[in-house]
């Protein structure tokens, strides 16, 4: 037969507090003390026992507390940031500098969380800064393969298949240098030398909300391990802020499930040559952090620099080698016109009827010659209001990959790809 539970009282945990405080050998050396406290104890001085022995008595309430005090504390974090982010924007709206502001967004690969000691065990790592104006810019992308030490014996299963399945960087080897440290003051570096000199305030840093957690979580064990001011990492939801940005000239979008929907989309998927010196070759390109940061840029200005009539520029705006690539509207409205032909061929197979006329007009819609024959750059001035010039191939932005030093002209540049702007 099991031992029957014995319900604590309230007094029962003042009594232990009386014990420990005074330092009495036995609960019953404390007994006259305590009862003689308790009785001139107002019921909010003895609430916190009470407490305790409500929850004690139920087990379940502990944990079913916690997971409500996360929850709760989860939703005021989200709204907050979504507050923070509405206000920035406002603010750079407001004073006209909304194309000029430089924003930041990162993006880890990672080998494995080792439970034994609780750590991530990142592998790669970019961040890349850029402004809808110029996109982005020669030197303002950091981007490196990490090597974080020795992983803790009982991984290299996990290692070995993560690797495997997504990024396909190697393990690390025992006697390979770990440069988490490098990387830690890197990334801080970036941070301090944008930090807003009036407030001290650091710039914001975009994260996809699927690697929130986990950034968060390396950036923390990084901070602590290396002795850097956590504050200097203030990540944000790159959805929310794509959302609040594409609605910033003019609400276009009634919900956060369109800037979702086109992240998820990821356009530029397939373009190989936007990774890093390692994933340029390997098929795993898809996966290269300086690919994803760099595709993030590209969906964010496809959709955001048409409203403020800025003229996007392959290589910096939109993918360099990306004439077939349509912007998100012309695209949007082809779906549309495809979708519309598909009903009304349903609708009305086969018979002379005004559908099939509209069949008719639709198809020469979609295939008119104004989408004929045209380069991106055409259909981008095409659908946009008054932009005008020729469209310039530029410079694929150089990046500080591996052993390249840093990030900005101020810490050197990198490697170049693609045909100079003339
Ligand atoms: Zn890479």
């Amino acid at each position: 037969m099991p031992p029957k539970y014995k319900k604590k009282s309230a007094f029962y945990y003042f009594l232990e507090y009386v014990k420990t405080a005074k330092r009495y050998k036995s609960l019953a050396y404390a007994q006259d003390e305590a009862d003689k406290r308790w009785k001139l104890m107002t019921p909010e001085e003895r609430l916190p026992y009470q407490e305790k022995a409500k929850r004690d008595a139920n087990p379940n309430l502990n944990l079913e507390n916690d997971m409500i005090r996360l929850e709760r504390e989860e939703k005021e974090a989200t709204l907050k940031n979504q507050n923070d982010m509405k206000h920035l924007i406002n603010k750079l709206v407001q004073s006209n500098t909304l194309t000029s502001e430089y924003f930041h967004i990162l993006h880890f690969n990672t080998f494995c969380y080792c439970d034994s000691n609780q750590k991530h065990y990142p592998a790669e790592v970019a961040m890349v800064r850029f402004n809808l104006n110029e996109g982005i810019e020669d030197g303002n992308m950091f981007s490196s393969i990490i090597q974080p030490g020795r992983i803790p014996i009982g991984y290299t299963l996990t290692v070995r298949q993560k690797s495997g399945e997504t990024h396909q960087i190697p393990e690390p080897t025992i006697d390979s240098e770990c440069n988490l440290k490098f990387i830690i003051s890197k990334l801080y570096e970036i941070m301090a030398a944008n930090q807003n000199s009036t407030t001290k305030e650091y710039p914001p840093i975009f994260v996809r909300d699927c690697d929130k957690t986990e950034t968060n979580q390396i950036l923390n064990q990084l901070c602590a391990d290396y002795s850097i001011d956590r504050q200097a990492f203030r990540i944000y939801s790159l959805q929310y802020f794509f959302f609040v940005l594409r609605n910033a000239h003019r609400e276009v979008w009634p919900s956060l499930s369109q800037s979702i929907t086109e992240i998820e989309k990821d356009s530029y998927d397939c373009i190989p040559n936007l990774s890093c010196p390692y994933h340029k070759d390997t098929s795993a390109f898809i996966y290269c952090s300086e690919c994803i940061v760099t595709r993030m840029v590209y969906i964010i200005c496809d959709n955001c620099c048409a409203p403020w009539n800025i003229t996007m520029k392959p290589g910096r705006h939109i993918p360099f080698n990306s004439l077939c690539v349509k912007p998100a509207d012309v695209r949007r409205d082809e779906e549309f016109l495809e979708r519309r032909i598909n009903q009304l061929s349903v609708a009305a197979p086969e018979t002379e009827s005004s559908d099939s006329d509209d069949i008719v007009d639709l198809r020469n819609n979609l295939s008119s010659p104004r989408r004929e024959n045209v380069t991106y750059s055409q259909m981008a001035v095409a659908g946009r209001p008054s932009t005008s010039g020729s469209f310039a191939p530029l410079r694929r932005p150089t990046t500080t990959s591996l052993s390249v030093s840093g990030m900005y002209n101020f810490l050197g540049s990198g490697r170049g790809r693609g045909i100079i702007r003339k």
